[in-house]
């Protein structure tokens, strides 16, 4: 076998995988393309050391940590399959190599869907925001928006007064039951039914939405819930379960990272419901140990092809 372990992913939940084998002196192939899922934003917030930082900074001081184990290797470069070979896994690159590994960790993350409405993808990451606790400290207690176009939505509505003030935006899509109507005027939102058409705002800054009727909303943020969905097929290949999350399907996991095919682990926003960079890389942590494990207790986990 050409690797103890191949690490499909090299962001928040990889590259901590690869932390935990190379300190192990397993021999780790980090393979990557370069598209962390909070790459549009400017500021990556919560992370533990790193909080304010760029999210490329981020990935740059993480790597540094990383590439003093020699062990470890990175390849910039997409895997596009995978099959079961020889007591392991053979991970074909997009460049046209092949490689072998005994365990294989998936940590690709997700990609992102985003609501089309004119004005709403340029300001991703800065003014059309997924998370408060990502970046509703920034937006200083001005006006903000929530498109309520599910329960998901709902929810994230009635928390985001602590942040500032809230008018949620039904867009004709969903209707609030009473009781929902109730929760939310009782934290002070505002409901407002007519569709926005646009979002308007020097730059990427937001300054107001502009409603299907012809008026403005002033805000600073508006936050969306997107539809996500693994950025790649290999978890597909391999026969992963998945299980239905709130915005998407993600990998079904054990407290160890297991996925459902033995050999496979799996960490991150593509084997979790809740998107958070420190919960990554924690997840992460633990696919590390847990397949440099089954490395020791279970050598003869895969059947050979
Ligand atoms: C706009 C935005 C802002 C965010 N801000 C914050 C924040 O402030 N704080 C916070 O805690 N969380 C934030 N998040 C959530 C955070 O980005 C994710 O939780 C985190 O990036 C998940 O880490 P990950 O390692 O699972 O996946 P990712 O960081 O998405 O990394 C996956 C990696 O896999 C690579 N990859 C994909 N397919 C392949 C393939 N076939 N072969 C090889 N490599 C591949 C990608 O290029 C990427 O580098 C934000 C999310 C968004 C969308």
């Amino acid at each position: 076998m050409d690797q103890d372990v191949i690490v499909v992913g090299g962001s928040f939940a990889g590259l901590s995988a690869a932390m935990q084998l190379s300190r192990a002196r397993k021999k780790v192939l980090v393979l990557d393309t370069g598209m962390p899922r909070n790459r549009f934003t400017h500021a990556s917030h919560g992370f533990p050391g790193q909080d304010g930082n760029s999210p490329q900074a981020i990935q740059t001081a993480l790597r540094a940590e990383l590439a003093v184990y020699p062990s470890v290797s990175f390849r910039k470069d997409a895997a596009v399959s995978i099959a079961f070979e020889g007591g392991g896994f053979r991970v074909s690159l997009a460049d046209g190599t092949a490689l072998t590994a005994r365990r294989v960790i998936l940590a690709y993350g997700v990609s992102d869907t985003l609501p089309d409405l004119p004005g709403l993808r340029e300001r991703w990451g800065v003014s059309v925001l997924h998370c408060p606790y990502c970046h509703g400290y920034e937006l200083d207690r001005q006006a903000m928006g929530v498109l309520l176009r599910d329960e998901t939505a709902l929810h994230q509505a009635i928390m985001l007064p602590e942040w500032g003030p809230t008018t949620v935006f039904t867009q004709g899509a969903f209707k609030p039951s009473d009781d929902q109507v109730r929760q939310l005027t009782s934290r002070g939102i505002k409901i407002e039914e007519t569709p926005i058409t646009e979002l308007n705002g020097a730059g990427v800054t937001l300054e107001n939405v502009g409603l299907a009727d012809g008026r403005n909303v002033p805000l600073a943020g508006l936050f969306v819930a997107p539809q996500t969905a693994p950025a790649c097929d290999i978890a597909e290949q391999l026969g992963c379960a998945v299980n239905d999350g709130p915005t998407g399907p993600y990998l079904a996991v054990d407290a160890m990272q297991a996925s459902s095919v033995p050999g496979v682990f799996a960490a991150g926003d593509l084997a979790s419901p809740m998107p958070n960079a420190t919960r990554a890389a924690a997840a992460g942590v633990m696919a590390g140990v847990a397949a440099h494990r089954s490395l020791i207790f279970d050598p003869d986990l895969i059947p050979a092809a």
